[in-house]
C-alpha cells in the first residue's frame, strides 16, 4: 500500500549539496564563495577536502548562505559571523546535525524501550504459562467513534497479576490533572505478529485520514479546555498543496500525528466485540469486572509493538522530507512556506502529545517498576526539555530558511496574498491567522517568532497545559 517514496538523504544533504547549492544559485564565477565551474575537475587537494566535507557535512548556516563549509566547530565561516548581527533574527549555532537524528530525541527511549521485540517477548515468558487453542476475533478501537482494528488472538494461562491488570489515566474533571487508574484486564494476546500485520496498520491509519478524521480530532481534543487543536487540526486536514514534495510531507505529517495519538492511548474493545469476548474466556474475571475501557493488556502491547515501529518511520520520514525543503536551493514560493509551516505546526502537535506521554510514562514507572517519584520526575523532566531543545533548532532553522520571504501569517493583508496563493493555501492561512489574533492558548504557534509579536499569551508550561483523559502507558 502506499508507503512513502523512498528518499535517498545522501542525494540532498552531503556537502554535494553545499556544492550543488552554488552552482545553482552562483553561476557567474566572479560571484562565487565556494563551488566550482561547471565540467571542472576539483584539484587532488580539494578533492580531499571536498570529500571531508560529504563526512562531516556542511552547517545549517553555510547551507543557508550559500557558503563553502570548512572543518571545525564553529566552522571558519561561523567563526567569522559570530561577530556580525543578522538582522530580526538570532544567529545561529554552527550546527552540522541532520534533521532525520534528532529521531531519538523526539521518539525518547522511556517511550520505545518498552516496545522492542525482546521487551515484548520477555513479558510474555515472564507473566504468562500456556496458551488455549480457541481463536478469538477481537475488535480493539484507540477511541470513540474510531473504526476498529481486527486481529486474533487466543486466551493464555496467567503467570503473575501483572498481565491481568492495566493502568489508565483519566483526566481528573476538578483539578484537569492526569488521574491514574488500575483496571482489570482480559488475559488475550496474539500468538504470532507478522510483518504484513504492519502494513495493515498502516492501511488502518490512512483510513482514519481519509474517512474518520473529524472524529479523530474529537477524540484528540476530547480533554482539551479550548479549541485550538482541533481547529488545528481541521486546518491542517484540509491544506492540500499542488506540488510533490508538499503533498508528501502533509501525508506524512497527518500519519505522524494520528500514531502519535495511538501510542499515547489505550486500544480497547470495543462495545460489542467486548460482550461476546469476555463471557467465553475460562481464566478471566467476572464480565462485568472489566468495565467500559476494557483493554486486553498483551494485545494492546503487541499491537503497540508494530505501531511503535510505524512511528519511528513516520517520523524519520517526515524529517528526512523536512530537510529536503529546507536544504533546497530555491527561494519558497509561498506555497511552499505555507506548507512548510503546516507541517512544521503539525509536528509541534505531535511533540507536545509525545511530552504528555512521557510524563505518564514516568508515572507508570513509580507505579509499576518501583522507581522513586523524583527520579521519575528527573527523568521525564529532562526528556521533555531534550525535545523542547531539538524543536526550538528546527523551528529556529525553518525561520532563517524563510526569513527573506514575506509570509502570509504576518506580512500584507489577504487580499494581496489571494493574488500569490491558491484558495485552498489561502484558506489555510486565514485559518491559522485568526488561531492568533483569537488568542488561543497554546504555545504550538508561539514557538514562532514571527507570531510571538502578534500575540503575547502568558506561555504555559506543557506540564502546565496537560489534561489526559484515557491515556495509558503501555
Ligand atoms: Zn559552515
Ligand atoms: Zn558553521
Amino acid at each position: 500500500m502506499d508507503s512513502p517514496p523512498a528518499i535517498a538523504p545522501k542525494a540532498c544533504d552531503s556537502p554535494g549539496n553545499y556544492q550543488a547549492i552554488d552552482t545553482v544559485v552562483n553561476s557567474s564565477p566572479q560571484n562565487r564563495s565556494g563551488g566550482r565551474q561547471l565540467g571542472s575537475h576539483l584539484a587532488p587537494e580539494k578533492r580531499r577536502d571536498a570529500n571531508t566535507m560529504r563526512d562531516i557535512k556542511a552547517c545549517w548556516s553555510c547551507a543557508f548562505q550559500r557558503d563553502k563549509c570548512g572543518e571545525g566547530d564553529p566552522c571558519p565561516r561561523c567563526a567569522k559571523r559570530c561577530n556580525k548581527a543578522n538582522g530580526p533574527h538570532p544567529q545561529l549555532a554552527c550546527d552540522r546535525t541532520p534533521l532525520w537524528e534528532l529521531v531519538e530525541y523526539f521518539l525518547p527511549s522511556i517511550m520505545t524501550s518498552i516496545h522492542t521485540q525482546q521487551a515484548l517477548k520477555d513479558f510474555v515468558y515472564k507473566h504468562t504459562t500456556g496458551w488455549t487453542d480457541v481463536r478469538i476475533r477481537l475488535r480493539l478501537i484507540p477511541g470513540r467513534g474510531l473504526p476498529a482494528m481486527p486481529c486474533e488472538a487466543y486466551e493464555f494461562v496467567p503467570k503473575t497479576i501483572e498481565p491481568q491488570r492495566q493502568f489508565q489515566y483519566f483526566k481528573n474533571s476538578k483539578t484537569g490533572m492526569p488521574l491514574r487508574s488500575e483496571r482489570p484486564s482480559p488475559p488475550l494476546g496474539m500468538v504470532q505478529i507478522e510483518n504484513r500485520d504492519k502494513d495493515q496498520y498502516t492501511k488502518y491509519i490512512d483510513d482514519i485520514i481519509q474517512n474518520y478524521f473529524p472524529a479523530f480530532a474529537q477524540m484528540y481534543c476530547s480533554d482539551d479546555g479550548y479549541d485550538f487543536n482541533l481547529r488545528l487540526l481541521e486546518l491542517l486536514r484540509n491544506l492540500k498543496p499542488e506540488a510533490k514534495d508538499e503533498k508528501d510531507i502533509l501525508h506524512d505529517v497527518r500519519r505522524l500525528i494520528v500514531v502519535t495519538y495511538i501510542m499515547g492511548h489505550t486500544l480497547v474493545l470495543e462495545e460489542a466485540n467486548r460482550a461476546t469476548v469476555l463471557p467465553t474466556l475460562r481464566h478471566a474475571r467476572p464480565a462485568i469486572e472489566y468495565g467500559t475501557f476494557c483493554s486486553p493488556r498483551v494485545v494492546n502491547r503487541q499491537l503497540k509493538y508494530l505501531f511503535c515501529q510505524l512511528h519511528t518511520q513516520y517520523m524519520s520520514d517526515v524529517y528526512k522530507k523536512l530537510q529536503q525543503m529546507l536544504k533546497k536551493s530555491k527561494q519558497w514560493p509561498p506555497a511552499k512556506w505555507v506548507a512548510a509551516f503546516a507541517a512544521m505546526l503539525g509536528l509541534a502537535m505531535v511533540h507536545e502529545d509525545t511530552q504528555k506521554t512521557v510524563h505518564l510514562l514516568a508515572d507508570y514507572k513509580v507505579a509499576a517498576e518501583g522507581w522513586s517519584f523524583r527520579e521519575a520526575e528527573k527523568v521525564a523532566g529532562r526528556t521533555c526539555e531534550a525535545i523542547d531543545v531539538k524543536f526550538s533548532f528546527v523551528t529556529a532553522l525553518f525561520m532563517r530558511r524563510s526569513s527573506k520571504g514575506e509570509n502570509p501569517i504576518v506580512h500584507r493583508d489577504s487580499s494581496w496574498w489571494s493574488t500569490k496563493l491558491d484558495r485552498n493555501a489561502s484558506v489555510f492561512a486565514e485559518g491559522v491567522k485568526k488561531l492568533v489574533s483569537d488568542n488561543c492558548k497554546s504555545h504550538i504557534l508561539f514557538r514562532f517568532c514571527f507570531i510571538q509579536k502578534l500575540q503575547n499569551p502568558k506561555r504555559k508550561s506543557v506540564a502546565e497545559t496537560t489534561t489526559i483523559l484515557h491515556q495509558v502507558t503501555c
